[in-house]
């Protein structure tokens, strides 16, 4: 029985107090850093939204090239054992998804650096910046527990779905989960989760969730 599990990525995968958010350590590579932590605080204390976070961090970003993107990536410290814990998904049949609401330029790379299937992230314009965001495609946290319910039924996955996170927004990919896992929640959670971790490296709670996916096949069979 195959099982779908949903990641978060900043502060959940991406596990950095130097760059807590992709848009951080993009920021440090093109010099706006004080701008876009100043943009950071705003969305924090919902005095602005995702589309336009997008819209004016890609002003800052106007001379962003996909080298410096490269750079900004391999600098961050990311949770440990993550393409292990991938690479066993996969050799248990199942799909390993990202869903966050950082910049799809720097998202995207989670799919060759770690080998996740899927990554859903927020669209911008190819680099380097020509055209301007399309407000009409920007997501917002709500859109997450949409594309879990998407991913299921896409992949056919009933019933064996966990979704990994850190922080509120990650309530509503939980909703539409079977298991929630917080990694080093920042803040409570909405809703308890199934399984609390606070630690840098992914194995160790996978091991517990594995463990729960075993359980469930044998009490199904
Ligand atoms: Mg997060």
């Amino acid at each position: 029985m195959a099982d779908l599990q949903v990641f978060d990525m900043d502060g959940t995968l991406l596990l950095d107090p130097r760059t807590p958010t992709a848009s951080l350590a993009v920021a440090r590579e093109a010099g706006c850093w004080e701008e876009v932590e100043l943009l950071e605080g705003l969305l924090a204390a919902g005095r602005m939204t995702h589309s336009a976070f997008a819209a004016v961090a890609r002003v800052f970003w106007e001379h962003l090239t996909p080298p410096m993107v490269d750079q900004a990536f391999d600098r961050c410290r990311w949770l440990q054992g993550i393409e292990e814990v991938v690479a066993d998904i996969h050799a248990h049949d199942g799909v390993a998804a990202v869903i966050t609401m950082a910049p799809d330029f720097f998202a995207e790379r989670l799919a060759d650096a770690f080998g996740f299937d899927y990554v859903a992230a927020t669209p911008y314009p190819t680099l380097p910046f020509e055209a301007p965001v399309n407000l009409s495609t920007a997501p917002d946290p709500e859109d997450k527990e949409r594309i879990v319910r998407q991913l299921k039924d896409h992949f056919g996955i009933d019933g064996r779905t966990v979704a990994w996170g850190d922080g509120p927004s990650d309530a509503f990919m939980f909703r539409a989960a079977d298991w929630s896992v917080a990694l080093n929640p920042r803040k409570e959670l909405p809703t308890a989760p199934d399984l609390l971790y606070e630690g840098t490296d992914l194995r160790e709670p996978y091991r517990h969730v594995r463990a729960m996916l075993r359980d469930q096949a044998t009490q199904a069979a």
